[in-house]
């Protein structure tokens, strides 16, 4: 099953994978997981990286459509994926479908998570209370003012990329406004539906 998960910053994507990777044993594939990594790890990557990633901009079509060709080509994701935060252009989508393409490989469903953008701050802001809480570290673009930033190249360079996939039938909103339980049934009905299909 080769899935794509899109939503802004805050939708709960992150939260949502995590549990169909459990449920179907196929990988997350997040681009910011990757990315972070190798701003931790200081790969060449990850230090051109790291100050987009900090002031809440997008890091370069080129660079992410490269982190996720070779990460399609590691034997955990030849059963499928999930990918978290990826496309996030059109040119992140067209290059996708061109990787997806010369493998003879189709994506099977493509899913939105709605959210009321006016409600995400507060989420993140509880999304950093919590880490704080349990001792984790806090991500330092959950910062408020970060995540106006990242809601706004969320607007001005993501939202384009669900039509992209309505137009061809493929995608499928979820209200994502609803209990975390609530998002993970909707989601299930809508993979038994792309299933079917
Ligand atoms: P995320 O964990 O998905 O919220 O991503 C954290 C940050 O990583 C984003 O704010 C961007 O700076 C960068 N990033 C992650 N995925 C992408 C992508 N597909 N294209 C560009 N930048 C990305």
């Amino acid at each position: 099953m080769r899935l794509i998960f899109l939503g802004p910053p805050g939708a709960g994507k992150g939260t949502q994978a995590a549990r169909i990777v459990a449920k179907h044993g196929i990988p997350q594939l997040s681009t910011g997981d990757m990315l972070r990594a190798a701003v931790a790890a200081g790969t060449p990557i990850g230090q051109k990286a790291k100050a987009v990633m900090d002031a809440g901009g997008l890091v370069s079509d080129e660079i992410v459509i490269g982190i996720v060709a070779d990460r399609i080509e590691e034997p955990d994701a030849k059963k499928g994926f999930i990918l978290d935060g990826f496309p996030r252009t059109l040119a992140q989508a067209e290059a996708l479908d061109r990787m997806l393409e010369s493998k003879g490989l189709k994506l099977d469903a493509v899913l939105e998570l709605k959210v009321d953008q006016d409600k995400l701050v507060d989420r993140i802001v509880r999304r950093a209370e919590e880490a704080r809480a349990a001792g984790q570290p806090v991500r330092k673009d959950d910062d408020p003012e970060v995540f106006k930033t990242r809601l706004e190249a969320y607007n001005r360079d993501t939202a384009v990329v669900a039509p992209y996939y309505a137009k061809r039938g493929q995608l499928t909103a979820i209200d994502g406004m609803q209990p975390i339980d609530g998002v993970s049934d909707a989601i299930a009905s809508a993979l038994s539906v792309a299933a079917q299909g």
